[in-house]
C-alpha cells in the first residue's frame, strides 16, 4: 500500500510544491493548513499507514516549532521545512529528534526533499554496521541513522562485523572508528576490502580532527570516505546519503547491464560471467536446457510485433513461474536458455516438460487477439566443464526437437528418449 505524507504548511506555494513531490515520490500527500488542522486530520487516521510529516516551523497557530512537537509526539519522522535560516532557528529545529529540515530558499533545496522522501522508504531495507567502541559516538550516531529508517547494528569487534555482513546482505554501509576490541581500524577495513568491493559495502571512518593524518591512512587502507570529529548532524547525513546512493547507483547500472530489457530475464553475458566457473569447477549434476518459441515468426506477422513482444514477455513469466530455482537468460530474439543448478536429470526434464506443456496451454492475450504458442527444448544433464560446450549440445538437441516436428523436449537421458519413443 502507498504510504502517507502529512504534511502541515500554511504557504499556499510551498503546500503546492511539497504535495506534488510527495506524489512524485510515489506517496499520498494528506494536507492540513494549521496545528488544529493537522490534530484533527491526524486523529481520525492510522498512524501506521504514514511515512512521515513534512512541517512548517511557523504556523499561524504554531509559531515556534510547536507542530514539530505534535508530529515527534505522533512518533512521526518529522522533516521540517522552514523560511528562516538564522542560527537560532536551526539549533532550535536540531535540538529536537528531526529526520532532518529543509530551508525554502530554491529549487535545489526542494530537490533534497525529494530525495529525502525517496531515502525514507528505502532506508528501510538498508543495513549500517556501527563499528566504534566509543560509546558516545555510538549514542549519537545509532539515533540519528533509525531516524532516517536504516536498520543499525552496533558491534565492537571485527569478528562481530564479519558475522554481521555474512549473515545480513542488506547491510549496505560499515561506519568505523579508529580501534575494534579485537583489531585496529585499517586492518578490519583491509580484511573487508578483500570480500567487499567498495562497489558493494561503502566503509566511513570516523577520525579526531586533531589526528588528521589518520583520515589518510584509512582512505588508502580501502574507505571510501571519512567524517571528521566534531562534526555537524547536517555532514553525517550528507554524507551517509551520498555514499549510500553511489552503491544503489552501480547496483542498477549493473543490474541494467545484466538483464534483457524487454522480459527482465538475464541475458546472455551475465549467464555466461555468472555460470563459467561454476560448471568447470563442478560440472556435476546440473542441467542446461535451450529453449526456442515455433514458428514465432508467424505470430509477429499475424499479430503484429507488439503482439509478439507479449508473448516473449508472457513466456518469460511461465518460465520463472515453472522453473523458480532456475537462473534463466534471454540469448536473444525468442531464444532463452536455462540452468538448473543441482538438479537430477530426471527432475529436471519433468520441469521443463510442466513447462511446456504450460505454455501449450496458455492464452495469451495481446489487445484484441488471443495467442498460443508452443515451444521446442533441448536438455542435457551430462555437463562438460566448459559452459559453451554444453550450450551447443543443448542447441543441437533443441535443433533436433525442430527438426522431429517442434512443441517438445528432447533430452540426452537414455531412459526418457526410449520411453517418449515407445509412447509416439
Ligand atoms: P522456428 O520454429 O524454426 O524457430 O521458427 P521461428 O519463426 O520461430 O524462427 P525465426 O528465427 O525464423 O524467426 C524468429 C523471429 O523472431 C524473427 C524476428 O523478427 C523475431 N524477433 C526477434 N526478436 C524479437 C523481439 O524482441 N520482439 C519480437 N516481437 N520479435 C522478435
Ligand atoms: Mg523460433
Ligand atoms: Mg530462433
Amino acid at each position: 500500500m502507498q504510504k502517507k505524507v502529512l504534511v502541515i504548511e500554511d504557504s499556499r506555494t510551498a503546500m503546492n510544491i511539497a504535495v506534488k513531490l510527495v506524489e512524485k515520490a510515489g506517496l499520498v500527500p494528506v494536507p492540513a493548513q494549521s496545528l488544529t488542522e493537522a490534530q484533527h486530520v491526524f486523529t481520525h487516521s492510522v498512524p501506521e499507514e504514514f511515512l512521515c510529516a513534512i512541517v512548517d516551523y511557523n504556523l499561524p497557530d504554531a509559531t515556534h516549532g510547536q507542530a514539530i512537537d505534535f508530529c515527534l509526539e505522533s512518533v512521526l519522522p518529522t522533516i521540517v521545512i522552514t523560511g528562516r535560516m538564522d542560527n537560532k532557528t536551526r539549533s532550535d529545529v536540531l535540538r529536537r529528534e528531526v529526520v532532518d529540515y529543509i530551508p525554502k530558499e530554491n529549487a535545489q533545496t526542494y530537490d533534497y526533499l525529494s530525495r529525502l522522501l525517496v531515502r525514507l522508504e528505502r532506508n528501510k531495507n538498508i543495513g549500517v554496521i556501527v563499528a566504534e567502541q566509543d560509546r558516545s559516538t555510538t549514542r549519537a550516531m545509532v539515533p540519528l541513522l533509525k531516524r532516517h529508517n536504516f536498520t543499525t547494528y552496533e558491534v565492537n569487534s571485527a569478528e562481530e562485523t564479519y558475522r554481521l555482513l555474512r549473515e545480513n546482505p542488506n547491510i549496505k554501509l560499515v561506519i568505523t572508528g579508529h580501534e575494534m576490541e579485537d583489531q585496529h581500524s585499517t586492518r578490519l577495513i583491509a580484511n573487508l576490502r578483500v570480500e567487499y568491493p567498495k562497489e558493494r559495502l561503502a566503509i566511513i571512518s570516523v577520525c579526531d580532527k586533531n589526528n588528521e593524518l589518520n583520515s589518510a591512512r584509512f582512505i588508502k587502507s580501502g574507505a571510501n570516505d571519512f567524517l571528521l570529529k566534531p562534526y555537524c548532524h547536517e555532514e553525517f547525513l550528507c554524507r551517509i546519503t551520498q555514499n549510500i546512493e553511489l552503491i544503489e547507483n552501480v547496483e542498477a547500472l549493473t543490474s541494467l547491464a545484466n538483464t534483457d530489457f524487454l522480459t527482465g530475464l538475464f541475458n546472455r553475458r551475465y549467464f555466461f560471467d555468472r555460470l563459467s566457473s561454476l560448471v568447470s569447477a563442478s560440472p556435476a549434476s546440473h542441467a542446461i536446457a535451450m529453449l526456442d518459441l515455433d514458428h514465432f515468426k508467424q505470430i509477429n506477422d499475424t499479430y503484429g510485433h507488439d503482439a509478439g513482444d507479449d508473448v516473449l514477455i508472457t513466456t518469460a513469466r511461465l518460465l520463472r513461474q515453472c522453473l523458480p530455482e532456475a537462473i534463466i537468460a534471454r540469448f536473444g530474439g525468442e531464444e532463452f536458455c536455462v540452468f538448473m543448478h543441482q538438479t537430477a536429470p530426471k527432475l529436471a526434464f519433468k520441469k521443463v516438460e510442466t513447462f511446456r506443456r504450460t505454455l501449450e496451454q496458455q492464452f495469451i492475450q495481446s489487445g484484441e487477439s488471443s495467442i498460443k504458442v508452443t515451444s521446442s527444448i533441448g536438455l542435457i544433464t551430462d555437463l562438460k566443464a566448459d559452459l559453451s560446450e554444453c550450450v551447443s549440445a543443448a542447441d543441437e538437441l533443441l535443433y533436433a526437437a525442430k527438426t522431429n516436428g517442434r512443441n517438445r523436449v528432447i533430452c540426452d537421458i537414455p531412459e526418457v528418449t526410449a520411453r517418449l519413443a515407445t509412447t509416439t
